[in-house]
């Protein structure tokens, strides 16, 4: 192991555990999370990711409570990224008020922000004292074989590496999980325009908001500073062709739903879509994996955007799989660890995915009756959901075992 590892505010008790050689596939949110918390664990980490640098596309995600839960423990500082949010309010697009969310009743209950971030300040925080080099990019995995000493990933330039395990964090069309034999994603009939604009003036910075359609629905979440994440859904199928002025098409289904939307699809224009749409796929979770490999992230369970946790599904994975690695004793199987790891997740992440697949979220009409809910309601229903399906226990037990860092010797905290 390198001495060089990710700052921490955080320091883990030592344990009885043997370092292994964990070969990560992918430099996403994932993969640099699982990197960083096995290395703050003491582990020889080494990520591959095909692109030439590690670099985060995209507008920006929500980071729910959950989330900012596994970022804390793993040491990110999130002071200041993006913004934090208050308010949620959801309404038709004939300006009817269907739900306002407290999310600062939801903060309260789960004790942690829920704060929206561009991408690219969340893998920025991510890699903030992370060693680089144990980033190897330009480095496309195409194998991954077993054998009787470990296993080994081929690389597209002929090059391979050994390890004791493998971590496929490398996203929705994963080349991991096609090598494991887990079913396809499958496309949900939805697309987003999404990216990121500069905050009208006067729009409360703390409110987010979706507008509900009868065929397509759009949001703004403000992203910090001046930023707004805006998005459009439209349906989207396989044989889609990109239009040639697709501002236009945006103009001609969300014109009039509100005059926020307004001034905003005014300011928009070809070139601000350039990267959209993005399609909405599902994967179906797949079963108990074999061997010492194991998936992470999109990888594993790729979801609709609707309940924006995709990127919070990735860190939960990233608490249970280091948890797991970490209560491996002597001379256990690694794979044992993987197994309890997918287990453990499975079920949470499987009603996750199910509830951000439901159309609810694409019909005005078949979410009429949430009208008739109060708002408290669904605020409660919400967070009892998020908690349910959080492992709020282990997330409890972690955070007590963390101790504050020793402030000088960064050698102090290997183990
Ligand atoms: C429109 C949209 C909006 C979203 N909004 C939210 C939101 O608000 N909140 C939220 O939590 N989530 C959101 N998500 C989901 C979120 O983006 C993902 O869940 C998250 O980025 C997954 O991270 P990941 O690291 O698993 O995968 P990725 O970010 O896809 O990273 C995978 C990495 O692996 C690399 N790679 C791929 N194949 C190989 C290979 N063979 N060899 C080496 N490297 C490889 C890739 O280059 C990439 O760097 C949204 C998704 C979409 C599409």
């Amino acid at each position: 192991m390198g001495s060089k590892r990710p700052q921490s505010r955080h320091h883990v008790q030592p344990a009885a555990q043997r370092s292994l050689r964990v070969l990560v596939v992918g430099a996403g949110v994932g993969g640099i999370s699982i990197a960083r918390g096995l290395l703050r664990d003491g582990h020889d980490v080494t990520v591959f990711e095909q692109r030439p640098e590690v670099r985060a596309g995209g507008g920006a995600v929500t980071i729910w409570s959950n989330g900012e839960t596994v970022l804390r423990q793993l040491g990110v500082d999130m002071g200041g990224a993006g913004q934090e949010l208050s308010t949620v309010r959801v309404m038709t697009s004939t300006g009817r008020p269907m739900t306002t969310l407290d999310v600062t009743a939801i903060v309260n209950r789960m004790g942690a922000p829920v704060r929206m971030v561009p991408r690219r300040i969340l893998l920025g925080r991510l890699l903030e004292g992370f060693p680089a080099e144990r980033i190897r990019c330009n480095t496309r995995v195409v194998g991954v074989a077993e054998g009787g000493r470990g296993v080994r990933a081929d690389f597209a330039d002929g090059g391979c590496a050994d390890g004791d395990l493998v971590i496929g964090a490398d996203g929705l069309h994963s080349t991991v999980r096609e090598i494991v034999g887990a079913p396809h994603a499958e496309p949900t009939g939805w697309c987003s325009w999404q990216g990121l604009a500069t905050l009208p003036d006067g729009a409360d910075r703390r409110v987010a908001f979706v507008i509900l359609g009868e065929h397509g629905n759009l949001g703004f979440w403000p992203a910090g500073g001046t930023e707004v994440q805006w998005w459009f859904d439209l349906p989207w199928s396989p044989d889609f062709v990109r239009p040639g002025r697709p501002i236009e098409v945006l103009r001609a289904n969300f014109t009039g739903w509100s005059e926020l939307v307004d001034r905003v699809l005014a300011t928009l224009t070809d070139d601000d879509l350039a990267r959209s749409p993005y399609p909405h796929f599902r994967h179906p979770i797949p079963g108990p994996g074999h061997g010492a490999v194991t998936l992470l992230g999109d990888a594993a369970h790729t979801m609709p955007p609707t309940l924006a946790q995709g990127t919070n599904q990735a860190l939960l994975d990233t608490m249970v799989l280091c948890k797991a690695i970490s209560d491996l004793r002597g001379g256990a199987d690694v794979s044992d660890a993987l197994r309890r790891y997918e287990k453990t997740r499975r079920r949470r992440v499987a009603a996750v995915s199910r509830v951000a697949s439901l159309q609810v979220s694409h019909g005005e009409a078949v979410l009429r009756p949430a009208a008739m809910v109060p708002d408290r309601v669904m605020t409660w229903v919400l967070a009892t959901f998020l908690r349910a399906v959080s492992h709020r226990r282990m997330a409890a037990d972690i955070n007590r075992d963390l101790t504050p860092a020793p402030t000088t010797g960064s050698d102090e905290h290997a183990r």
